[in-house]
């Protein structure tokens, strides 16, 4: 079966390259890396740079941090500019070294045999020796009225890149988990009241998170209270309406930020059911390795990893090994899936 599978990809790069050779449409990559985020362009950069045909696609230019309204403070070397900003140089940069840029969506992703066919927008088809699947994931909201609106306006799912702009003002944490203790103890050390609310009776932090909020007095803790709106004044935040979900009571409460910590959801809806994906629906890859299990040239890199700090410099780094093992991949036959499928 295997011999039978090594013989099909032979014939079909034989095939492939006597189109090229004829002068067809060039539909064939060394790598094709899914996601225009921080990380699929920075391993496609790193694939370019080693000199392998790059494609990095994508449906939003820049991923998540292109969301960033407010300027990104903790980026390795860079001094504080907007995402956006930031991702163009990188996007650029990727440019520079040879990787062709390409906006739209990965519809179909065939993984039954290499070269691993990838479909665009429903009708482009590309060919590619080694594919890095770095879809990013995303937040989960509260899908409340004036959550949309006041994305990145006051309403964030990341202390870490945020708190720095909420110095003495009021701010809420939704959660009840160790990513909401983290957030609002992150938040503590600027804001000068920071309020949790945790919809159920009790926390769902460990202990010892939970001991840890006990050293700041600014931090509040308020059990059975959900946002059931989220109010401003066009620019910015400006006040929650909670409501008790015991007693039914609705308040008003000024406030100036919001901040979500009830878990982050993969983009994975090319890879359910075909990759080997974990309990919350990231792509499981090989131990010190970025190679997707079962899949030899199969690489996966950034938060669909499932990465437990969502940050750019975390992402970037994961990113610059994932440009590398392709490398070895491609260039030396290094795989962690040592037997072809
Ligand atoms: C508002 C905001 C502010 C932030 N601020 C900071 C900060 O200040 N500092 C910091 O370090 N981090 C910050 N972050 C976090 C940082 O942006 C993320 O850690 C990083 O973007 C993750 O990179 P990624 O490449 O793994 O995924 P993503 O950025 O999520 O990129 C993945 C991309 O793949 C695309 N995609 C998914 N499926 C498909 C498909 N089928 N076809 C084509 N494309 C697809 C997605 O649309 C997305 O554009 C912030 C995040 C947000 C949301």
């Amino acid at each position: 079966m295997r011999l039978f599978s090594l013989y099909r990809s032979f014939v079909m790069m034989l095939l492939l390259n006597v189109a090229f050779s004829l002068g067809a449409e060039t539909i064939f990559y060394d790598v094709v890396v899914i996601g225009l985020g921080p990380g699929g362009v920075e391993a496609g950069a790193r694939t370019a740079s080693a000199g392998l045909k790059t494609l990095i696609v994508g449906r939003e230019r820049g991923g998540q941090l292109s969301a960033a309204s407010q300027p990104v403070q903790n980026v390795f070397a860079v001094s504080p500019k907007p995402g956006a900003a930031i991702m163009s140089d990188a996007i650029r940069q990727a440019e520079d070294f040879g990787a062709e840029i390409c906006e739209g969506t990965v519809t179909n992703i065939s993984f039954s045999w290499s070269p691993y066919l990838v479909e665009i927008d429903g009708f482009k088809k590309i060919y590619a020796r080694a594919l890095v699947v770095a879809t990013g994931s995303h937040p989960r909201r509260l899908s409340v009225p004036g959550e949309e609106e006041y994305w990145g306006r006051g309403v964030s799912a990341c202390a870490l890149c945020d708190a720095f702009f909420y110095r003495d003002a009021t701010v809420a944490v939704v959660g009840g988990g160790d990513a909401a203790v983290d957030e609002a103890i992150h938040l503590a050390h600027y804001a000068k009241r920071v309020v949790v609310l945790v919809r159920g009776g009790r926390m769902r932090a460990q202990r010892f998170m939970q001991e840890k909020l006990k050293q700041y007095s600014q931090i509040e803790l308020r059990y059975g209270e959900e946002v059931e709106e989220i109010l401003g004044n066009d620019n910015f935040v400006t006040a929650l309406r909670l409501r008790n979900n015991k007693t039914g009571d609705r308040t008003l409460e000024k406030f100036d930020g919001l901040f979500l910590a009830i878990g982050h959801e993969p983009n994975n809806e090319l890879l359910r059911g075909v990759l080997e994906l974990d309990q919350r629906g990231f792509v499981r890859v090989h131990d010190g390795s970025t190679e997707v299990i079962g899949y030899p040239g199969v690489f996966a890199t950034g938060e669909i990893m499932g990465l437990q700090r969502r940050q750019v410099n975390v992402v970037v780094g994961v990113a610059t090994q994932t440009g590398l093992e392709v490398n070895d991949y491609l260039s030396f036959g290094i795989s962690r899936n040592q037997i072809p499928k």
